[in-house]
């Protein structure tokens, strides 16, 4: 692969689509766009590429949720992925082990059995275990407290920079400009008919066209930019990584009832992850916690005692984007016309958004709009027209 620096140099004064965040959202849809010819595009990023919540995530992708739309939408993604390293030009480690959900209550198998129905519908081949089943795909597992599982072969995890680093490659080459350390401190709507943005940044002005809000936990605050409110609310998520092992573990493992999940990555080490709470106060702490060790070293080894002596190599934090349903926010918001919100991802931003990105470049790019755009619109907060997504983990 050619090696292509991110843009040096000023910022054009003027482009078709100003995308605000270097995430893997922004940068999805940024090569997308790209892709179909569109490549009056610039990027503007206030920080590195992976600054944000991409650089900090578990890189789990899997088709095991509760609503239709997600099923389906992460069925094509997976499928993306699948094809990345060869599209793309760069090896992101995918793996498809299967995620091994455990459930520990009868209201969670309820759950379950609802959520594997839903999906065998549309395919995933999901299906429910005995613990005893569970542990002849795990045999480390401690599965006195758990009564059922469920497992579907076709989940998996990679490594998630390289797939940032695959789309800003793609997208610079083809003419697409990403600016780093670059960060947006104000938007104007321009004047008269034509419609269009003054986008003010610590490097200058770009006006656009169409501007896209891909700012992740920080949405809210570009959003607001233009007067915008959005409920999103930003939540720690922490996470840690171990010494590399001897590669013994096939799936990434989640027990519904804490939020605790694991998976061996391809290097060997165990990347784990548990839900603690946090003060709701609306700000981004990025902090990480003894509490979170503590929880952690607890959950896991009940539920998988072999990892009581493993050496905790490094933990981190980033911030969950959360939505009031658990679903993205996408679309134009009423009366701001030009302005596409692609937010409210909480902890499956990144897997979604290889999806997210080829349907939204589709979409601008003058061509079909996906019924997700109406789904996922923020009007339906106000409408009430909110279907919650329950398998959320973390
Ligand atoms: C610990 C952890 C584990 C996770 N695990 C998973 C997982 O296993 N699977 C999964 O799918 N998802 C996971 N997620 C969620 C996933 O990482 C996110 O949903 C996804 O990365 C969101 O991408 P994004 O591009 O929308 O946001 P981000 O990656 O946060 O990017 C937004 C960017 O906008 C930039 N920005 C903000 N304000 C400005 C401004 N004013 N000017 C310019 N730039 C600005 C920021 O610097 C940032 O780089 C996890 C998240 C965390 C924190």
């Amino acid at each position: 692969m050619k090696d292509v620096q991110p843009t040096t140099g000023p910022l054009r004064s003027k482009c078709e689509i100003a995308i605000i965040g270097g995430g893997v959202m922004g940068l999805s849809i940024a090569y997308q766009l790209a892709k179909r010819g569109i490549t009056d595009v610039v990027v503007i990023e206030r920080g590195y590429l992976a600054q944000g919540a991409s650089g900090r995530n578990g890189g789990g992708v899997r088709m095991q949720w509760s609503t239709e739309l997600n099923v389906r939408l992460m069925q094509e993604s997976i499928d993306l992925c699948k094809h990345f390293a060869q599209e793309i030009g760069v090896n992101v480690w995918f793996r498809q082990g299967g995620y091994l959900f455990l459930a520990r209550t009868d209201a969670e198998r309820a759950k379950m059995e609802r959520n594997v129905a839903l999906q065998n519908r549309f395919g995933v081949p999901t299906r429910m275990l005995s613990p005893e089943e569970a542990r002849a795909i795990v045999p480390e597992l401690d599965v006195r407290s758990i009564v059922c599982a469920c497992y579907n072969p076709r989940d998996g995890v990679l490594f998630p920079w390289p797939f940032l680093w695959g789309y800003a490659h793609q997208a610079l080459s083809r003419g697409v400009e990403v600016h780093l350390y670059t960060e947006v401190t104000g938007i104007e709507r321009q004047k008269g008919n034509a419609g269009g943005f003054t986008v003010h940044t610590s490097k200058g002005n770009v006006q656009c066209k169409r501007l896209v809000n891909a700012a992740g936990a920080w949405s809210p605050e570009v959003a607001r930019m233009l007067g915008v409110e959005l409920p999103n609310r930003p939540h720690r998520h922490e996470i840690l990584s171990t010494e590399p092992l001897k590669p013994f573990l096939g799936p990434m493992v989640s027990v519904l009832q804490s939020g605790l999940y694991f998976s061996q990555s391809m290097r060997g080490e165990i990347v784990t992850g548990v839900t603690v709470e946090d003060a709701d106060d609306g700000r981004i702490k990025m902090g990480s916690r003894l509490k979170f060790l503590t929880t952690i070293a607890r959950e896991l080894v009940a539920i998988m005692p072999r990892l009581a002596d493993v050496k905790i190599l490094r933990q981190w934090a980033g911030p969950y984007d959360v939505s009031p349903d658990g679903r993205p926010i996408l679309g134009e918001p009423p009366g701001v016309p030009g302005f596409f919100l692609a937010c409210g991802f909480v902890g499956h931003g990144f897997m979604m958004a290889p999806v997210i990105g080829k349907l939204y470049a589709e979409w601008l790019a003058g061509g079909v709009r996906h019924e997700v755009f109406e789904h996922c619109r923020l009007q339906r907060f106000d409408e009430g027209k909110i279907e919650r997504e329950d398998m959320i983990i973390g």
